[in-house]
């Protein structure tokens, strides 16, 4: 942090900066200019925000931050990128992962016929809500613990390791009974209390982006999980809130890029929440991997005009191997493109 005093700052006022910095556990460096002094407070042990309450100091103009806030988390923290294993997949490493099902699990039929058919066209993970955030009461709320059983059957039928969506501490014990990795919900990406238990959790971690939530946000909430003891951690950004009305979200997928140069951590994207458009998901995908996601969570549903929820954006099942054999396509063509033009 560096701490700007005021043009017309005394040096008494200076001098106490200067003793606030060292006993909020930093050291001070401070820099006289022909106008105004600033002081430097540097060091990683000491509390950010007691610095921060320096603003209030008489003779300070301002206290401005010069690294980011979260540690674990950060790129400079640890170099290389992490890969976090679920079951038997690697999520983070050199191959993209596909995570793909239904919104919610609403029968035996719906979870088996999708699992089995998204494993044929390349899917390695299997998705399915037991526990629907639902914007209103009256919708689908989720099958719950039922759910939770048929969602374990289909992983025993097809090997497919499973995410599921866990939105209360109460809920996390018996959650983790049956999936294999636990999904935090846009809604819930502050919801401390459940951030602060499932990094106790011996499971790892989806976290998605909260629809309002910046990047800063987004990497303190996973910050919570490591700091807690969970680095099993993989981002998720699924769209966020703006003007655009066309979209159910709009897909910040700079985002992606930025968090992989401010993050270890792994990132996918979900262009199903992110776009709310079927007909979108599959250049959203393309465009994902192309700016270097390490995944894709999407929706997947034999009947989509008779799913519980969100069929509008859910592939059915043709769709859905139909998308995954176009994945690599853009990345050929550009490079061939440039390859002509060259010649
Ligand atoms: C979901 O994955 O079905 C879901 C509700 O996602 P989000 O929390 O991103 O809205
Ligand atoms: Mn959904």
């Amino acid at each position: 942090m560096v701490i700007n005093m005021a043009a017309n700052a005394s040096e008494a006022e200076l001098q106490h900066v200067i003793e606030r910095v060292k006993e909020c556990g930093f050291q001070p460096h401070v820099t006289r200019g022909t106008e105004r002094a600033i002081v430097a407070a540097v060091g990683s042990g000491g509390s950010r925000s007691a610095l921060e309450a320096l603003k209030a100091a008489p003779g300070v103009e301002d206290v401005v931050p010069i690294a980011h806030p979260f540690k674990l988390v950060s790129r400079q923290t640890r170099g290389e990128r992490s890969c976090v294993n679920v079951g038997e997949v690697c999520i983070g490493g050199a191959e993209a992962v596909v995570i793909a099902g239904p919104c919610s699990v609403e029968s035996r039929d719906q979870i088996l016929s999708t699992a089995k058919a998204v494993r044929a066209a390349g899917a390695t993970m299997l998705r399915g809500g037991a526990y629907k955030p639902r914007t209103s009461p009256y919708d689908f709320q989720g099958l719950g613990l039922e759910a939770l059983q048929l969602l374990r059957d289909a992983r025993e039928e097809t090997g497919l390791p499973i995410v599921t969506e866990v939105m209360s501490t109460e809920d996390i014990p018996l959650i983790s009974e049956y999936a294999d990795m636990l999904q935090v919900g846009a809604r819930n990406m502050q919801n401390f209390a459940l951030l602060r238990q499932l990094a106790r959790a011996e499971k790892p971690i989806l976290l998605k982006r909260g629809p309002s939530a910046n990047v800063k946000e987004w990497l303190l909430a996973a910050e919570y999980l490591l700091a807690g003891g969970n680095s099993n951690v993989v981002l998720c950004e699924r769209g966020i809130k703006t003007f655009e009305t066309e979209m159910r979200n709009t897909l910040d997928l700079a985002a992606v890029a930025l968090v992989r140069e401010l993050s270890h951590l792994p990132v996918i994207v979900d262009p199903s929440h992110g776009t709310g458009k079927r007909e979108l998901i599959a250049p959203a995908s393309r465009a994902a991997l192309a700016i270097g996601a390490d995944g894709l969570i999407i929706e997947v549903h034999p009947c989509p005009e008779r799913a519980l929820s969100d069929g509008a954006q859910s592939l059915n099942l043709d769709e859905f191997a139909k998308m995954m054999g176009s994945l690599s396509a853009p990345i050929r063509r550009v490079a061939s493109a440039m390859a002509v033009a060259v010649a």
